[in-house]
């Protein structure tokens, strides 16, 4: 386990980049503008591990790193040769900086490619700016550079124009009145958070898939599961895997509340799902962590199991059977 292994990417995010490199359309250079908010760094170090990862798993929706190769494996050790990191040193990024990503670049990658972070790339002196100005310029194909930045407004025309920018979604771009729009409670926000959802169009495609009544019956069938048939749940399973999107919202949802129940078994009561918590918290007393372990474990296969064309709705019923037998 180490802390790049379970990022979520913002749902636009993982599908911009699952399109460019399932397109071979990868820029070489993305400035990514997180808009008067803090930057949270894992995004971009979870970027540049997936185009240096040399075994990518290609899902649907996503691109995940395989932990597994060479690559992966030094990323995770914080040791990966083709990883340049550039933070300001004091209140500026300066020429020698630049100057040593300059050096590195005249060599071959150590494995395929090599990726460059430039956190805060509004604070280049002059002179430092200058100088990244001509690398951008003259992309060689191996390299790729992220820039970040959350105050692009004070940053040079001529560096924004070389890159490809990204308005990077910020929890703040749901608002009260978008979730009113779609018929649900604010409390709904972390569950949402969590499962990478951030902006206005998310929300909307979640309502045409018809998620969020999805989300209630789910709910539903786990409080009151002596009402629920079998036939029940098959029918939920077969309405459910009709769309491929809303499968893995759901198994999203379902690993949510598996880390409720964790959360609530280790006496941490702020769960994701509310309309579960004084359920879970009955619950959390009497079920056994190993249990909840080995669905979760499940729950993460079934992802894989999608993508290679297993039957979804037998996944989806495997999976919401656990919580009408064990639960
Ligand atoms: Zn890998």
């Amino acid at each position: 386990m180490n802390i790049h292994e379970n990022v979520k990417l913002p749902l636009r995010i993982s599908n911009l980049f699952k399109m460019a490199i399932s397109k071979n359309k990868l820029a070489h250079a993305y400035l990514l503008n997180w808009r008067n908010q803090t930057a949270p760094e894992e995004i971009p170090l979870y970027l540049a591990k997936i185009i240096l990862c040399n075994n990518l798993d290609i899902h649907e929706n996503e691109v995940l790193p395989c932990n597994k190769c060479e690559s992966c494996k030094k990323f995770n050790a914080n040791a990966h040769p083709d990883l340049i990191i550039i933070r300001p040193d004091g209140n500026f990024i300066k020429i020698n900086q630049i100057r040593d990503i300059i050096t590195k670049f005249a060599f071959q990658p150590y494995y395929d490619k090599r990726v460059c972070i430039i956190f805060d790339c509004h604070r280049f002196n002059q002179e430092a700016a200058n100088t990244i100005l001509k690398t951008l310029e003259e992309p060689n194909e191996d390299n790729f550079f992220f820039l970040c930045t959350n105050s692009m407004d004070i940053l040079l025309p001529t560096i924004i124009s070389r890159c490809q920018p990204i308005n990077m979604p910020v929890f703040s771009d749901i608002l009260e009145e978008d979730l009113k729009m779609v018929s649900v409670s604010p409390e709904i926000l972390p569950f949402l958070k969590h499962i990478g959802v951030t902006g206005k169009n998310e929300l909307l495609t979640l309502k045409e898939n018809e998620f969020f009544f999805i989300r209630e019956e789910i709910i539903d069938l786990i409080i009151k599961k002596h009402e629920y048939s079998f036939l029940k749940i098959l029918n939920l399973s077969d309405r459910i895997s009709k769309s491929t999107f809303l499968t893995i919202i759901v198994l999203k949802m379902l690993s949510s509340i598996n880390r409720d129940l964790l959360m609530i078994c280790n006496g941490i009561k702020n769960v994701l799902n509310y309309e579960l918590k004084t359920f879970l918290e009955v619950q959390g007393e009497i079920i056994s962590q190993e249990k909840i372990f080995e669905h979760n474990k499940w729950i993460n296969n079934a992802f894989y199991l999608i993508d290679r064309n297993v039957n979804k709705s037998l996944i989806i019923e495997k999976s919401l059977a656990f919580y009408a037998n064990t639960l």
